[in-house]
């Protein structure tokens, strides 16, 4: 019998609302899972920052040597409008006349670019809903033979919500407070049996573009059973944490619960931890208030783009926060000063007091990914003159495994624009990303500007011609 391994890392459980140590049930690696973006349009830094929950959480797990595979889905099909009537890959397409597929693929690609530029490591799987559909077939077979699913008179396929009694534990919206009326998801009128139960599988009526055949016609799958498809699928059975944004609670996460659990006779997620919004000046990001800021920006703006990491790290994960430009700039600052310091402190000298300050850090982030208080100890032990240049370093790098805002890089002294060091930055993420096509195409927009990209093992150098 397996021995779960219970880490020294503990994390703020939704479901339980309590912390809760996070635990390997497998006694080896710890399975994540965490909502991807849906690819209709570009991710804005609300949803990086959720996306970088994850990271944090597996480099800090590393920092006390223990494993983590990580599995993010890439939504794109099934994710519905705001009015619930159109799939929202479908509604960009009439809008652009672009293939929904190459819209998919295209902004999936500028989602991996981000993530390069935010030093977010990548997951171990990235599934694409679109490429998965047999899997979620068999779960919604599953659920029918066993009678949590039925075939509507519409055609559709829906979740019977009330087979499963403890509805509600994720989000606290309960079976008996959700009124019918409530848009929580998409129905033809009268096709379901209860209002509150949902699509898993949605008849192709007159959509033409993103459908497949099924036991129950022509369709296509509703957003929350590919979750728990890919979930399961790819992560073995059990997730040991499911991350999302504060949004996706409901109905997104507690519709995947109550289809994953029906199917498994067991709760298939141990730990529910969610990352909270952000406001940019004041405001809630959207695209009808023209505010939404992207990690494109931040570089067009002549800032390093993991000043937006920074940014997020001085903030605790479960904390609403409100990002300016100010403090964009302000974290710009503080990572040049910290990457001056390290190069003129020089090797490190790791010592009984320096690895002591490690030990103690270490403890703050296993404290609910305490890197606020990390933060603010690095910039004490930054002045603190008791500790020798070569401990500091030992510190600060020990530290920057975590916080990855790249400490050891050499600033580049040179005439570079704005626009070179940006394009060259994006460059560097296309290249990391493995996005060759985007990487060639940024080669040669630098061309043009008289910056040649020499590519070695070593990474990317360039040369500025005269
Ligand atoms: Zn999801």
């Amino acid at each position: 019998m397996t021995t779960p391994l219970t880490t020294s890392l503990t994390l703020f459980d939704t479901r339980s609302r309590s912390l809760k140590p996070v635990t390997a049930s497998n006694g080896e690696y710890l399975r994540i899972y965490s909502c991807g973006p849906t690819v209709y349009r570009d991710a804005h830094v609300g949803n990086l920052r959720t996306f970088l929950l994850g990271d944090l959480i597996v480099r800090t797990l590393a920092l006390s040597g223990v494993r983590s595979e990580l599995v993010q889905n890439i939504t794109d099909v099934g994710h519905m409008s705001e009015d619930l009537h159109e799939d929202k890959l479908l509604a960009e397409s009439a809008a652009t006349k672009i293939d929904p597929f190459e819209i998919a693929r295209d902004y999936e690609s500028k989602f991996h670019n981000d993530l390069a530029l935010l030093g977010i490591t990548p997951a171990k799987h990235y599934p694409r809903a679109s490429e998965s559909i047999q899997m979620m077939l068999d779960l919604i077979q599953t659920l029918m033979d066993q009678g949590s699913a039925y075939l509507g008179s519409d055609g559709s396929v829906y979740f019977d919500a009330q087979s499963f009694p403890s509805y509600g534990e994720v989000s606290g919206n309960k079976l008996s407070q959700l009124l019918p009326g409530h848009k929580y998801e998409y129905s033809e009128e009268g096709a379901k049996r209860f209002h509150a139960d949902w699509a898993l599988w949605k008849a192709a009526g007159n959509r033409t573009q993103m459908v497949w055949d099924s036991p129950w016609g022509m369709g296509f799958p509703g957003w929350h059973i590919e979750c728990s498809a890919m979930s399961i699928s790819y992560l073995g059975g059990a997730v040991d944490l499911h991350l999302g944004g504060i949004d996706l609670r409901f109905p997104h996460h507690e519709n995947e619960r109550a289809q994953s659990n029906s199917v498994s006779g067991e709760e298939i997620v141990a730990q529910w931890v969610h990352g909270e919004h952000l406001l940019f000046e004041g405001r809630k990001m959207s695209k009808s208030a023209g505010n939404v800021v992207l990690v494109h920006d931040i570089v067009a703006a002549g800032l390093d783009p993991l000043s937006l990491r920074l940014c997020f790290i001085e903030n605790r994960y479960r904390s609403q926060i409100d990002l300016t430009w100010d403090s964009l700039h302000a974290a710009d600052a503080t990572i040049k000063r910290w990457r001056k310091k390290l190069s003129e402190w020089g090797v490190s000298t790791p010592s009984i007091q320096s690895e002591s300050v490690i030990a103690s850090l270490t403890t703050l982030l296993m404290n609910d990914l305490g890197t606020v208080d990390v933060a603010i100890e690095l910039r004490r032990i930054e002045r603190d003159d008791s500790i020798s240049l070569g401990e500091k370093a030992h510190i600060f790098r020990a530290i920057d495994s975590v916080f990855a805002l790249d400490l050891d890089r050499v600033e580049v002294k040179g005439e570079l624009t704005s626009e070179q060091a940006a394009l060259l930055e994006e460059r560097a993420a296309a290249r990391a990303a493995k996005n060759y096509a985007r990487s060639d195409e940024l080669r040669d927009q630098l061309l043009l500007l008289k910056i040649a990209i020499v590519d070695s093992p070593a990474g990317q150098s360039y040369e500025v011609i005269p």
